[in-house]
């Protein structure tokens, strides 16, 4: 066989230009303070170890075998955590594979997703890779939400995170509800940061059958590493996932941690406490103390408008920042594509030792960079 002589033609003709999404650094070695990638700060539940163990066995001779094609018992496990159905419940690779799925589903050349600016960037990274149309809705700097634009959009789907990354704002339950009233889309509800939240919308699905909640075990489970997320919605959406979706999307080991972190509830408790106390202490002491604008998060990560010692704030102290911290094994995230993200940093709540090594860190970046 001859090769052919174009290679990139053999592409669909918008796969060459696509911009894949690019994710937190995970840096190799020792020594990080790692606070770029929203993860857990504390490991998870003793008995996803032991649930672990038990799945391997002596010899590892489960892993011959396929998983669940459903993630049958963990489907129950979800549905009886929110008192809603299996049926109601599908299981993903990540979150990140339902919101995949779901454009898959709902979006194409004639059928726009929406989403607001900012938000998760993955959302248009998909949309791209679907070649599908792109509505976004902008928010301004209060970063209130916009009702009113997301119900009147034209979307197919639309996108909305609560709380919101990168801001970590949260959006009560009442202005969800009064998007949904209108709406006449799929409004997707990525819920990834809700268990740090006041409050979520779970409570109005059955209300409202266009509603899709999604979650994830990498955040408040502390599970990144397994890959878990879950959709919840009316059973004749979760059918078109389980017609799109890979037959085996969730490998067995990452199915047995998850039933063991969700039947250990006191412990999560327990991990979202002690996020949501040292976010709300760090909030207290950069917006009081350091006078730095930030938002009020709802979520396991801050976000947070530096200013230097001569009261410059903007992108390029953000960026000083970001290098300075860089430079002492610190990891942030910068967000410099937008002009409402960019002269903020957007900083993962880690342990309270972690944050007072950033915190001193802070301090002698103010020292060292006065006029940045
Ligand atoms: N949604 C939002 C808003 C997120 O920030 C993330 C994490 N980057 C995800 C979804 C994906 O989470 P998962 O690890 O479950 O794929």
């Amino acid at each position: 066989m001859s090769l052919p002589s174009k290679i990139s033609k053999l592409a669909l003709s918008h796969v060459p230009g696509l911009e894949a999404y690019t994710p937190g650094m995970q840096p190799s070695g020792a020594g990080w303070v790692k606070l770029n990638t929203n993860e857990c700060p504390y490991p998870p539940s003793p008995r996803v170890g032991e649930a672990l163990r038990r799945e391997i066995g002596e010899d590892g001779s489960s892993l011959r075998l396929y998983p669940d094609p459903t993630s049958g018992p963990l489907r129950a496990a979800v549905a009886a955590l929110h008192s809603l159905a299996p049926g109601n419940v599908c299981i993903g690779n990540g979150s990140d594979d339902l919101l995949n799925l779901l454009i898959r589903c709902c979006c194409d050349g004639k059928s726009p997703a929406g989403f607001t600016l900012p938000s998760y960037s993955l959302y248009p990274v998909l949309v791209s890779i679907q070649n599908g149309a792109a509505l976004a809705v902008e928010f301004d700097r209060s970063m209130r939400l916009p009702v009113e634009k997301i119900a009147g959009s034209q979307a197919r789907a639309f996108f909305l995170t609560s709380p919101n990354a990168p801001t970590g704002v949260g959006f009560p339950r009442s202005e969800i509800e009064g998007v949904l009233a209108s709406f006449r889309g799929l409004l997707i509800l990525d819920e990834a940061y809700a268990p740090f939240a006041n409050e979520d919308a779970i409570p109005l699905l059955g209300r409202f059958p266009n509603l899709v909640v999604l979650r994830t075990l990498s955040k408040a489970y502390a599970l990144a590493g397994m890959r878990v997320g879950y959709a919840l919605a009316a059973p004749e959406v979760i059918g078109w996932l389980d017609r799109v979706r890979d037959s085996y999307n969730v490998n067995r080991l990452s199915q047995a941690a998850a039933i063991a972190a969700l039947s250990d509830a006191d412990y999560h408790a327990g991990i979202v406490r002690r996020v949501k106390a040292t976010r709300d202490r760090c909030y207290e002491e950069w917006t009081k103390t350091r006078g730095w604008f930030t938002y009020r998060s709802q979520s396991n990560f801050l976000f947070v408008e530096p200013k230097s010692a001569r009261g410059k704030t903007g992108p390029a102290a953000a960026r000083s920042v970001y290098d300075f911290l860089f430079s002492r094994k610190i990891l942030v995230r910068l967000f410099p594509s937008h002009a409402l993200t960019a002269p903020f940093l957007r900083v993962s709540v880690g342990t309270d030792d972690e944050m007072g090594v950033l915190n001193q860190s802070l301090d002698a970046w103010l020292k060292q960079a006065p006029d940045a």
